[in-house]
């Protein structure tokens, strides 16, 4: 086991991680850049550094200032929990290099993974069903117009090394596809060093359905279930939930099979998501794979009682797996809410500042993920994330009711978040009877459907 592990984060992640190691009796090391000198992350651990500058490049992407700090408090891993260098496959290697673990899975997997086309191409052979589209990189328009003639539209245009809602154009006609290929193949040159882009099936109002999986390094695979991540704004997840309420227990067993097939093809061994999109005539076909811990992981943990982020410190250890697929029972609903320092009657501007009333929501069922205090200075620089609100119970209306009643109690001031939205939701009877599709807070906000929609 580690004896020492330092978080290459910040905000409320990192404040997870601090909090994981401690109970697994691991000291920790926590970075820092200019602008988060008081942050609750650097309070918590045992010894904090200061890597840089308030830009990310500056502090949590400046590898060698990162490397260093390792070095310096002599640790014997990194966690890089979500965003940042937590996909970065050189990273991993570098931190192997330097004989500090990884936390998380090789450098092989993330590279494989990392690319949207390559990773599609490996589930396809390993018989996992894919969205119809180009088979490779498109190269030209008359490429682009070929596949789409074949698939007809509407059809969506993604960087193969896009994540996080960006990258992809929705598109209807061949005019728009022209023009939306140059931009993307330049926006993806741009944002993630690699022009790579590919053209697949638009699928009208799907749910977004992913699978939570955990890997030991023998090889040894299970799933904790799925989330439903639907309900997102302009194609980033807003609210999430574990169960689904549109998977039952075979389909869920179905998935969860392919999905513990989608991982072992990767080589997998750490914690990892496989997304899939779920048709409504319940057709299902994978999207990509997340090699990280992901934002909503605590729903999973509400409803398995499995710490996600022990059992994947323990898998970088190389402990071997403690828990069979026969010990995973879920038990109850759990969802949670992505309070965003942004207005959303606003387009969801980022909203920074300081807060200064601070009211956290308690009681039973209620589990709050933040780094925020009264007098906490939202930086401008950084995701806008603020906290996650966790509620569950015995059902997904009594989920719904601690939630209802937890956004009541959850002051914020005087910056804008999404609270309101989120309570509006709450009472929205659509979203009770749990019908819904990923267009359903574009539809409900008169947003167009993607913020790029071409
Ligand atoms: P990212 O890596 O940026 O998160 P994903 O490929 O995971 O991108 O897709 C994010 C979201 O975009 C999905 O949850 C879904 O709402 C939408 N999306 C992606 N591909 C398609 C598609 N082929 N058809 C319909 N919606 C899609």
């Amino acid at each position: 086991m580690f004896s020492k592990i330092l978080i290459a984060n910040r905000g409320e992640i990192a404040v997870r991680v601090i909090r994981a190691c401690k109970e697994l009796g691991i000291r920790t090391v926590a970075i820092y850049s200019e602008a988060d000198r008081n942050s609750l992350h650097v309070r918590l651990a045992e010894e904090a550094i200061c890597v840089g500058g308030a830009k990310a490049e500056q502090s949590y992407l400046n590898i060698p200032a990162i490397i260093s700090a390792a070095e310096i408090t002599d640790v014997d891993g990194i966690h890089p929990g979500y965003g940042f260098l937590s996909q970065h496959a050189h990273f991993a290697e570098i931190c192997e290099s330097c004989n500090i673990t990884f936390i998380g899975p090789s450098a092989q997997s993330i590279r494989l993974m990392g690319d949207k086309i390559a990773a599609k191409d490996l589930m396809r052979k390993s018989g996992i069903p894919i969205i119809p589209g180009s088979m490779s990189a498109v190269r030209n328009k008359e490429d682009a117009l070929k596949t789409a003639r074949r698939i007809a539209y509407p059809v969506i245009v993604k960087a193969a090394a896009g994540g996080g809602g960006r990258g992809m154009r929705v598109c209807h006609n061949d005019v728009r596809l022209i023009s939306a290929l140059m931009t993307c193949q330049a926006e993806a040159e741009a944002s993630f060093g690699n022009g790579d882009v590919f053209v697949e099936k638009y699928l009208q109002e799907p749910r977004h359905i992913e699978f939570q999986i955990l890997a030991d390094k023998a090889g040894h695979t299970i799933h904790l279930g799925e989330r439903d991540c639907t309900i997102q704004r302009r194609h980033q997840k807003l609210i999430e939930e574990a169960p689904s309420p549109a998977v039952d227990h075979k389909l869920r067993r179905k998935m969860g099979e392919l999905a513990i097939r989608a991982a072992k093809a990767a080589g997998y061994a750490s914690v990892g998501t496989v997304e899939f999109l779920l048709d409504k005539d319940g057709s299902f076909y994978f999207i990509e794979m997340n090699t990280r811990i992901q934002v909503e992981h605590p729903v999973t943990e509400a409803v398995t009682g499995i710490d996600l982020i022990k059992e994947q410190i323990r898998a970088a250890a190389g402990e071997p797996l403690g828990i069979k697929q026969d010990d995973v029972k879920l038990e109850g609903w759990a969802i949670e809410c992505r309070i965003n320092a942004e207005d959303p009657s606003n387009g969801f501007s980022p909203c920074p500042g300081r807060i200064t009333e601070y009211q956290p929501p308690g009681g039973p069922g209620v589990r709050l993920d933040t780094h925020v205090f009264a007098g906490y200075d939202v930086p401008p620089y950084y995701d806008s994330l603020l906290a996650k609100l966790i509620t569950s119970g015995e059902t997904r209306q009594e989920a719904i009711r601690v939630m209802q009643r937890a956004l009541e109690e959850f002051l914020i001031e005087p910056i804008r978040t999404t609270i309101p939205l989120h309570k509006q939701i709450m009472n929205d009877p659509t979203f009770w009877r749990g019908q819904i599709a990923t267009d359903y807070l574009d539809r409900q906000l008169h947003l167009q459907p993607s913020g790029e929609s071409e």
